[in-house]
C-alpha cells in the first residue's frame, strides 16, 4: 500500500552536525529575550559581530553556517516546524539586501546618537546593551516569522550580518586573505554527480551547488553559501566535502573515474512499462542515439525525470536484450518520494527523455573468482538480476566458479524478481538462491534477516562479496564477514536506498 505523504522538492533534515551548531541557539533566546530584562546581556553582540567579520575575511559566510546563534535557532527550533516553501526571488535580490542593510545601519546609527547623549553617566553601557538587545530580538521575531512561513534560513538572505560578511569576504579576497583558507563546498569529479538535486533540496539557503560545477571547476563559488555542510551530508553519490582550495586538486587525483569513465548521453524511447508488485514497475528503454550501451551488470543510468530542472535519478541497469539496444530498470515507488512519484504518475510508453550511462564501479562482477557471495535487501536486488542473467542466463563470462545471493526483504509481495531467480537457481548448479522475509504473512518463508542466513553460511576468505541495500544491513553483514575472516576490500557495496 502506498503512503499518501506529498512529494515536497525541499526537504527536511538534520543541520546540526556539532555542538556548536546544535546549542548556540541559547545564546540568542538569552540576549534577545533576556537582554529586555538583563539589557548589560546585549554588551556580547560586538564580540560577536567582530568574530564574524574576522571569520568572513577569511572563510565566507562561514560563521552563519556553523556558529551563528539566530542560524543554530532557525535550524533547530524553527526548522522542524516550517512550511519549507521556496524563498521568493525578491527576497534574495540585490535591492531587498541593499535595502535592508541600509535601513539596519540608519536605524542602529540613529539608536547610537541617542545612547551617546548618556556617555559618561551610568546608564550609558545598559542602554548601550539594550540597543543590541532589542536589535537580536527583532531578528529573533522577524527571521523566526518568515522562517515559520517560507523556508528557516529565509531571513539569511538579506541578513545585514550576512551581508557584511560577504563584503568582508570580497575584501579578504582581494586583499588575498582567504587564499588558503577558504573552503567552499567540492566535488570528487564533476562526472561522479547523478544530478539528482538532493544538494539543493536539503540546502537551507535553496542554493543549487549541483548545477555550477563544472568539468573544470570542482568548487561551488556562490558567496551565499554558508558552509553548513549539509549538501555533503546528504549527497546519495558521497561525493562532496568542503575543502580549501589546495585540497581540491588532491582530491581530484586521488579519486578514480574507473566505472564512469564511459558514460554517454543517451536519447532513448519508453518502449514498455511493467507493474512487478503496486509499488514496483519495470521500465524497458528503447535506446535511439547512440543506439546501443555497452555496460557491465551491477551498473547504473541516470534517468531524466525533469528536464527543466535538471533532475535525473540512478537507477541500476536490472536487464537488457541481447545487443544492448534495450535496457532496463526496476523501480520501487517511495511514499514521499520527488522522483519516483513523478516518474509513476507522468512516464508514459513511447515518451522520449535522456538517459547516462552506464555508471558505477563498486558492483561490477570479478568473473575470475571462484566464490561469489550477492546479498541485497528491498530494491537493492536489482543489480544482481542483471548480473544473474550475464553470467547464469547468457554465459557472457566464463565464470567457472559458484554463486550464492542472499536476498531479504519484508513481506511475501516485496520479493522483486523471485521467480527469476528461482528459475536461475534451477537451471544452474553454480547458482544458489536463499530468500527470507521480516514480517511473512505465510508460514511459507523463513522469518529474519539475511544476516541470519549468513550465520550459517561459511564463505571462504577468498570470497567476494557484493551487497546491495540498507546501510544497517550492509553493517551486519560486513561484520559477521569481517569475523569470518574476508578482508574489507573483498567486500563491495552500493547504498541507494
Ligand atoms: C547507484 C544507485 C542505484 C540505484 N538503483 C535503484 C534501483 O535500481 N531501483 C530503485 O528503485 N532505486 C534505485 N536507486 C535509488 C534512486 O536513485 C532514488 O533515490 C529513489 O528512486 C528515490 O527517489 P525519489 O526521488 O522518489 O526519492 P527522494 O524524494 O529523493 O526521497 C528520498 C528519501 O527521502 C525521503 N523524503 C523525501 N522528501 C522528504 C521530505 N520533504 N522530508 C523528509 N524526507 C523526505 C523519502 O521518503 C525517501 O525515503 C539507486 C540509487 C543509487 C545511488
Ligand atoms: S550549498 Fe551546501 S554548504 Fe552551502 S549553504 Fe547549501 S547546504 Fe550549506
Ligand atoms: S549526486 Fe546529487 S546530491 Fe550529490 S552533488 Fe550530484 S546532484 Fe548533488
Amino acid at each position: 500500500m502506498q503512503s499518501s505523504k506529498q512529494a515536497t522538492f525541499y526537504i527536511k533534515t538534520k543541520r546540526s552536525f556539532t555542538p556548536v551548531r546544535t546549542y548556540a541557539w541559547i545564546l540568542t533566546v538569552l540576549i534577545g529575550i533576556g537582554g529586555q530584562f538583563v539589557p548589560f546581556l546585549g554588551l556580547l553582540v560586538p564580540f560577536i559581530m567582530v568574530a564574524l567579520m574576522g571569520t568572513s575575511l577569511f572563510k565566507g559566510k562561514y560563521w552563519c553556517g556553523n556558529f551563528c546563534p539566530h542560524g543554530s535557532f532557525f535550524d533547530n527550533l524553527i526548522g522542524p516546524v516550517s512550511r519549507h516553501t521556496k524563498i521568493p526571488a525578491f527576497l534574495r535580490s540585490k535591492p531587498v539586501i541593499a535595502a535592508v542593510l541600509v535601513f539596519f545601519m540608519f536605524n542602529l546609527g540613529r539608536r547610537f546618537i541617542d545612547v551617546y547623549a548618556t556617555l559618561g553617566t551610568g546608564e550609558f553601557l545598559e542602554r548601550l546593551g539594550l540597543v543590541f538587545a532589542t536589535t537580536y530580538l527583532m531578528v529573533l521575531l522577524i527571521g523566526g516569522l518568515l522562517g515559520l512561513v517560507i523556508n528557516e534560513r529565509t531571513w539569511c538572505h538579506f541578513c545585514p550580518m550576512g551581508t557584511i560578511q560577504i563584503l568582508f569576504y570580497k575584501l579578504g579576497k582581494a586583499i588575498g586573505l582567504a587564499k588558503n583558507t577558504d573552503e567552499k563546498v567540492t566535488v570528487n569529479h564533476p562526472e561522479l554527480c547523478h544530478s539528482c538535486g538532493k544538494c539543493a533540496r536539503v540546502c537551507p539557503m535553496q542554493l543549487s551547488p549541483y548545477l555550477q560545477f563544472s568539468e573544470s571547476s570542482q568548487r561551488f563559488d556562490d558567496e551565499k553559501c554558508i558552509r553548513c555542510n549539509t549538501c555533503a551530508h546528504n549527497c546519495p553519490a558521497g561525493i562532496l566535502q568542503m575543502a580549501k582550495p589546495q585540497e581540491a586538486e588532491e582530491i581530484k587525483e586521488r579519486v578514480s573515474l574507473e566505472g564512469f569513465d564511459q558514460a554517454h548521453y543517451y536519447r532513448a524511447r519508453i518502449k514498455e512499462i511493467t507493474s512487478l508488485k503496486d509499488d514496483v514497475r519495470q521500465f524497458s528503454f528503447k535506446l535511439l542515439e547512440p543506439a546501443r550501451m555497452p555496460y557491465n551488470p551491477g551498473q547504473f543510468v541516470l534517468v531524466e525525470v525533469q528536464p527543466e530542472i535538471k533532475m535525473y535519478r540512478a537507477y541500476t541497469i536490472s536487464g537488457s536484450n541481447q545487443d544492448n539496444s534495450e535496457i532496463r530498470v526496476t523501480i520501487k515507488k517511495l511514499a514521499g518520494g520527488y522522483g519516483t512519484n513523478f516518474i509513476f504518475d507522468n512516464f508514459r510508453e513511447g515518451d522520449t527523455l535522456n538517459l547516462k550511462g552506464p555508471l558505477g564501479n563498486e558492483l561490477r562482477v570479478d568473473p575470475s573468482s571462484s566464490e561469489l557471495l550477492f546479498i541485497a535487501n528491498g530494491i537493492g536486488i536489482t543489480p544482481f538480476v542483471a548480473i544473474a542473467q550475464s553470467f547464469f542466463e547468457r554465459g557472457e563470462y566464463s565464470f567457472n566458479g559458484k554463486a550464492t545471493l542472499l536476498y531479504g526483504a519484508r513481506y511475501e509481495e516485496d520479493l522483486v524478481n523471485d521467480d527469476y531467480f528461482e528459475k536461475v537457481a534451477e537451471e544452474s548448479n553454480d547458482f544458489t538462491y536463499y530468500k527470507i522475509l521480516s514480517r511473512p504473512r505465510t508460514g511459507q518463508y523463513a522469518k529474519g534477516y539475511v544476516t541470519d542466513i549468513l550465520k550459517d553460511l561459511h564463505p571462504s576468505p577468498e570470497t567476494r562479496v557484493y551487497i546491495c541495500g540498507t546501510a544497517d544491513m550492509a553493517n551486519g553483514v560486513t561484520e559477521i564477514l569481517t569475523a569470518r575472516g574476508i578482508p574489507a576490500e573483498n567486500i563491495y557495496y552500493e547504498n541507494f536506498i
